[in-house]
């Protein structure tokens, strides 16, 4: 079987402003990392040899269909509008519509330098390849919306970073690359006509049934606000919320410096560039409502009425809050069994976090412990977990499938910060049977398995991964 990539572009025929079209760079000599078989089956590609998947997938052969390019977007950087940034390091290879009738965007990273470059270089090292490949397939596997892994590929070819590391290509897969970014970029500029077009296009792509500007920015609130309590219910920290990393169709993208948390810490932050703890554990709801702020803003140019349309997207802002806290209650709710959740049970959860707090217990242990004896270990002050955990019994007494809801809820394991830079530490070896076995086990984080009994453990004082690094 030769390979083939049934390619259906439409961002290609958006006007020549909205990208720069360029082949990717060579690289010397391509090696297969590795190949995402059930994405690409769903993606309806047909999968060639390896040699060819490493020659399509370092973009040194371009795909029959393919129309590679950059896409242009702008965004707030910790709070800072930057007027261009772009794909600096990315080149959007197509588009395909797959099995299930979703159309996606099929996007090499690390594949050389753009337009849009600035002063990088445009590669990757493998470092933050492999990162994403895993973190973005487990979200996927813990049932969270995200961008997805196709490919991983050796450049043979090295990057100079705070040393030399070997170079590497990521195939990420995404329903579309369109961000807040991608609106303020024309809106900024004042250019009403391609910021139209840029609706349009997005409105008809994700959201078909929104009416207008309003109605596609109260969607995209919609699955942000679906989004972000996700996030949380899993522990995990983006780190790089700026506003060309938040994707208008809902999905988590760019996974820099981001980190599962261990012990629970609500305002935990790891990206070691984010020092004044903008997009902490428990700031990511106020920042995803300043990210929509922001899109909001960009959109408002295109309502007709001016004095109207500012009330309007202000209100439509200021319903996020409370649709975030609802969809937190929920999700919070099922981690505590609770499929019915009530709003007094919002002080039930709080009382457990507090407690989780107080005691550093870790986040994901602690969870998938609740019911079990195992439990009380994670606190300082079993007897006062007692007391919760009475409390907890009268209230889910009248609730029905409870251990389904908790098992539903609650991964066993996630992709701890130690294991993955462990699994990096081997890969820059050579040794890539950790990224295999961590791709494994993730992929189903919400069975027991023995053989995987070690990737629950916390860090010892040794492996405690405090920063995190975006993957520049
Ligand atoms: P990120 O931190 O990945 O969201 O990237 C922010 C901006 O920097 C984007 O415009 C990227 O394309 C650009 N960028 C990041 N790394 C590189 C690189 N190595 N070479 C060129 N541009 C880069
Ligand atoms: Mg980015």
């Amino acid at each position: 079987m030769t390979l083939q990539i049934p390619f259906d572009n439409t961002y290609a025929a958006l006007p020549g402003l909205f990208y720069s079209k360029l082949l990717a760079t060579k690289s010397a000599n391509p090696q297969l990392i590795s190949f995402n078989h059930s994405l690409a089956d769903i993606l309806r590609i047909s999968v060639g040899d390896k040699a060819k998947l490493a020659q399509v997938f370092s973009g040194n052969e371009l795909s029959e269909g393919a129309e590679p390019l950059a896409q242009l977007y702008s965004g707030h950087q910790f709070g800072q509008y930057n007027p261009q940034l772009g794909d600096g390091r990315a080149l959007l290879l197509g588009e395909t519509v797959g099995k299930d009738g979703i159309r996606r965007d099929i996007q090499l990273k690390g594949s050389g330098r753009t337009p849009y470059s600035r002063g990088g270089d445009g590669r990757a090292w493998l470092g933050p390849i492999l990162r994403e490949y895993i973190i973005s397939e487990a979200m996927s596997a813990l049932n969270i919306p995200t961008t997805r892994a196709l490919a991983a590929v050796l450049t043979g070819e090295q990057v100079l970073r705070e040393t030399v590391y070997p170079g590497a290509v990521l195939t990420r897969v995404a329903k579309s690359h369109i961000r807040v970014g991608t609106f303020q970029v024309f809106s900024a500029r004042r250019d009403w006509k391609s910021l139209h077009q840029l609706l349009d296009y997005a409105i008809q792509r994700h959201y078909p049934k929104a009416d207008g500007a309003l109605g596609f920015l109260l969607a995209v609130i919609r699955e942000q606000a679906d989004l972000i309590p996700k996030w949380m219910g899993i522990g995990f920290i983006h780190g790089v919320m700026n506003t060309d990393n938040c994707q208008i169709a809902g999905e988590t993208i760019d996974y820099g410096p981001c980190a599962f948390m261990d012990h629970y810490d609500p305002l935990k932050v790891f990206s070691s560039i984010d020092r004044f703890g903008r997009y902490a554990f428990n700031n990511q709801p106020n920042i995803i409502i300043w990210n929509m702020a922001q899109l909001a803003t960009a959109l408002v140019p295109l309502m007709p009425n001016a004095d109207d349309a500012v009330e309007r997207f202000s209100e439509a802002i200021h319903s996020m809050s409370t649709l975030i806290k609802k969809n937190w209650l929920r999700v919070f709710s099922a981690k505590i069994g609770i499929s019915n959740p009530k709003a007094e049970d919002e002080l039930l959860i709080n009382k457990l976090l507090t407690q989780m707090d107080e005691s550093k217990a870790d986040f994901t242990n602690t969870f998938a412990a609740l019911g079990s004896n195992a439990i009380r270990n994670e606190f300082m002050e079993p007897e006062k977990f007692d007391i919760w955990e009475k409390e907890w019994h009268d209230r889910i007494s009248d609730e029905r499938h409870v251990d389904e809801t908790l098992r539903g809820a609650n991964p066993i394991i996630i992709p701890r910060n130690h294991r993955i830079e462990e699994m990096v530490r081997a890969a820059l070896i050579g040794d890539f049977s950790v990224f295999e076995r961590l791709s494994k086990a993730y992929s189903a984080p919400f069975i027991e398995n023995s053989d995987y009994y070690d990737l629950r453990e916390t860090p010892n004082e040794k492996e405690v991964v405090t920063a995190t690094f975006c993957g520049t």
